[in-house]
């Protein structure tokens, strides 16, 4: 078991908090004892799961609607909540409409963070914990992927993530006082074990953990394996696929290691399990985990998609005492959890 140092009444205004990543952070930090304010303004997620993270922790979510790019809002949500800390998933996360609508990204995720950062400087909250991603990386030159390799994003979505990086090291140099961590993720899939809460894509999904599972639950009639012809194991593309829990609760680590001051002033942390697995490695362990089958045809390689890359998660385990739990057996099976008794999503009346 992980534990927490920061006071039990420290309280921390998490942007985007009614996300998938978002929503399961919020039950970590509410039953590790932490007050909780969710600013969003759930053009991609349901105030539903806002409602089901205090069903599971039997505790009280503050909520604000609003838009990141609102300082009035925020700088009254910082001061009404009294936050000590930032955590900041509020963003667009698309790479596809990135490459069509560049502007909605930086206009999000970019102008967004500057007006955070604005209002968190008006209001003296000095630390923040930012959702980067491993995709600031690019092509890999050598794997894993260690915090120092090159960077290279190859979307606007990847370089929009990049750009906020390049703006909080910016901030910290010019800043000392403030505390900042990157969290780099890798391909975060999973639920909570309750199957209460997880991840809700509009629309077709484009990640291959949801598409799986509504295969499996007959939504759709079979997955498309984009290529088989990489150089890996199988032939299919190949990530470091991590449990959204143990991805949350790395965020409480890296909280308490801002709160500590033992992290440096602007840390870059990859969040990953270290273990690559392929496609067909995902569809084998999902069939094993709900008993369902999970058809599949074997497509060409999809545009602008890498063969391979994992993460070196050593930074995490020396810095944050933090390294995943969770087996891809795990993620499937709490996938699968979530998909059959929420067959459409937060749409689906709660079963349990
Ligand atoms: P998500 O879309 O489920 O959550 C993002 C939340 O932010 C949503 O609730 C959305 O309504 C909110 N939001 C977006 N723009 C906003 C704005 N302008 N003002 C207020 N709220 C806004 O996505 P997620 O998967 O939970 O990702 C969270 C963060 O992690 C994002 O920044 C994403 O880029 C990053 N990330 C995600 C992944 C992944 O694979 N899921 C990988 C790496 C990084
Ligand atoms: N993938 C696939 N079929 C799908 C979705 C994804 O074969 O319907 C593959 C994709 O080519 C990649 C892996 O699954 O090799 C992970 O893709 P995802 O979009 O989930 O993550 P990302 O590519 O952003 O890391």
């Amino acid at each position: 078991m992980q534990t927490n140092t920061m006071p039990a009444a420290a309280s921390v205004l998490v942007t985007g908090g009614a996300g998938y990543i978002g929503s399961h952070t919020c039950v970590e930090l509410l039953q590790a004892g932490y007050r909780v304010t969710v600013l969003d303004n759930y053009c991609n997620s349901s105030p539903e799961a806002l409602a089901r993270v205090e069903r599971i922790t039997g505790k009280t979510v503050q909520r604000v609607q609003a838009d990141i790019r609102d300082g009035a809002a925020l700088r009254d949500a910082l001061r009404s909540s009294q936050a000590q800390a930032v955590i900041h998933f509020a963003g667009l996360k698309a790479v596809g409409e990135s490459v069509a609508e560049p502007l909605h990204y930086y206009d999000n995720n970019v102008l967004g963070t500057v007006r955070l950062l604005q209002a968190m400087q008006d209001c003296g909250v000095e630390q923040i914990v930012f959702s980067s991603s491993a995709t600031v990386y690019g092509d890999p030159v050598r794997l894993p992927y260690t915090e120092d390799h090159p960077f290279a994003p190859t979307n606007p979505y990847g370089q929009t993530k990049l750009d906020v990086e390049n703006m909080l090291r910016a901030q910290s140099r010019a800043k000392p006082h403030w505390r900042i961590a990157l969290l780099r993720y890798f391909n975060p899939v999973g639920a909570h074990p309750s199957g209460l809460i997880g991840e809700d894509p509009q629309g077709v999904p484009n990640n291959l953990m949801p598409f799986v599972a509504q295969v499996a639950v007959g939504r759709r009639q079979s997955l498309n394996v984009w290529g088989s012809d990489y150089d890996t194991p199988d032939g299919t593309g190949v990530r470091d696929y991590i449990h959204v829990v143990d991805l949350a609760q790395g965020h409480l680590r890296a909280l308490d290691m801002l709160q500590r001051g033992t992290g440096g002033q602007c840390t870059a942390i990859n969040l990953g399990t270290g273990q690559g697995c392929s496609v067909l490695d995902v569809v084998q362990a999902f069939e094993q985990a709900s008993g369902r089958k999970v058809p599949y045809q074997i497509q060409p390689r999809r545009p602008g998609d890498l063969p391979a890359y994992w993460a070196d998660p050593s930074t995490a385990q020396r810095l944050l005492g933090w390294q995943a739990q969770r087996s891809l057996h795990d993620m499937c099976a709490d996938t699968w959890r979530w998909q059959s008794m929420n067959p459409q999503g937060y749409a689906s009346p709660v079963t349990a």
